[in-house]
């Protein structure tokens, strides 16, 4: 027996079952991936639902139903890439209209919107959206849209999800919570009031850096529309087989998401402890400025820890070569600990725009290996290039 109304469920039991009941063709446990690009008719316009694999896929919607599902919304739309889910939410904004952004967000997001979309006709500006009075200030007449992320990237700066909800929807304007960093086991922005939670599934949902892939979630059955025709008509979707990794990724998001932050929390509090570090950016920890909006906002804190180290660009270039567990790399979610320079790796698209990061700023995306080894490695690439500092006095 299968049922496909899971919404009484618990977030651990919908993450393995919503829109993932066993294939009634086969009967096969797993939804299926689906590899085709077109579906038989039995007469002109009679068919089961699918007919040209750009407009729907079965194994697109189990993963669009998941994702709704887990982020309480009432729909999911899934796209080839976090920044294609983010271009086409970008399409609801006409020219004239003004759009707010976090000082603080994806390099990605930032060069999409300042070197793309703004040759549409459509403004935008920067705030620090931890302030939610640098919100009101930054709204204008025009603005129809505030986009934040929540923590910030890369400095885990804190959002208050319901303050800034409250300020957009008093303007007018739509209020998209980018939620990649904290994934909807720790944090459920629709909730909280927001329109629209965006995902890079390529992080936390997929979880083991094996795909990319988008989502956007949320309520509103007219937006819904809009979006899904734009979905087709633009035509960024991800193939089945990246809809699979996705949806198998999710069925493992909660118990990764508690080690993740188990194990970032013991690193941030040892970089706190350490001589060659300067300021630790980590939600979690009681000095935070945001702090206790995070503990009201998100179930734990995640796995993504950022660092200023005691000495210049030189220093945190050679701290980042020098660990090996943490795997010097781009992208952060998945299951291995990465670390990267954002100045010089992440965020360099934001050079020259006044949203740049300093040049001795690293930034760690905790894994789930033993935390130990995580421990020890930093250890050892501290008194690496500790050593080495001493060495050139
Ligand atoms: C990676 C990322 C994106 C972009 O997603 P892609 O899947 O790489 O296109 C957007 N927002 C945040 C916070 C990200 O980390």
């Amino acid at each position: 027996m299968s049922r496909s109304d899971w919404s009484d469920a618990r977030f651990e039991t919908r993450a393995i079952h919503a829109g993932q009941d066993a294939d009634p063709a086969t009967g096969a446990v797993i939804t299926p991936i689906y590899q085709t690009s077109t579906f038989i008719q039995e007469d002109v316009g009679v068919h089961k639902g699918f007919e040209y694999a750009r407009t729907d896929n079965p194994t697109r919607s189990a993963l669009q139903e998941a994702i709704a599902s887990l982020e309480s919304g009432s729909w999911g739309l899934s796209y080839a890439s976090g920044l294609a889910a983010t271009q086409n939410l970008l399409y609801l904004l006409r020219p004239g209209d003004h759009i707010l952004l976090s000082n603080d967000c994806y390099g990605g997001t930032y060069r999409l919107v300042a070197k793309v979309i703004a040759n549409y006709g459509i403004d935008f500006s920067l705030c620090d959206m931890s302030d939610p009075e640098s919100v009101r200030a930054g709204l204008r007449p025009n603005t129809r849209m505030v986009w934040a992320e929540t923590p910030t990237n890369p400095y885990l700066k804190i959002v208050d999800i319901e303050a800034v909800a409250a300020i957009a929807h008093g303007a007018g304007a739509r209020f998209v919570v980018d939620n990649t960093f904290a994934s909807p086991y720790l944090q459920r922005p629709l909730e909280l009031g927001a329109d629209f939670v965006l995902h890079s599934a390529t992080k936390y949902l997929g979880g083991h850096s094996d795909v990319v892939n988008g989502l956007i979630v949320g309520n509103d059955r007219d937006v819904y529309d809009t979006l899904k025709y734009l979905q087709n008509a633009a035509g960024a979707v991800p193939g089945p087989h990246d809809c699979w990794l996705v949806l198998r990724g999710m069925k493992t998001l909660g118990i990764r998401m508690e080690r993740h932050s188990a194990n970032a929390a013991a690193v941030a509090e040892y970089l706190q402890h350490s001589s060659l570090v300067d300021t630790v950016y980590y939600p979690g920890l009681a000095s935070h400025p945001g702090h206790d909006v995070a503990r009201r906002q998100m179930r734990d804190f995640s796995g993504m820890v950022s660092f200023t180290v005691n000495g210049g660009y030189e220093l945190a270039r050679e701290f980042v070569a020098s660990t090996e567990v943490f795997q010097l790399a781009e992208s952060l979610g998945g299951v291995e600990s990465l670390v990267e320079h954002p100045g010089q790796m992440t965020h360099a698209s934001v050079a020259g725009t006044g949203a740049e990061v300093a040049d001795n700023l690293i930034r760690l995306s905790v894994g789930i290996e033993h935390v130990d080894d995580l421990l020890s490695d930093l250890e050892a690439a501290f008194s690496r290039v500790g050593a080495s500092r001493l060495a050139a006095r």
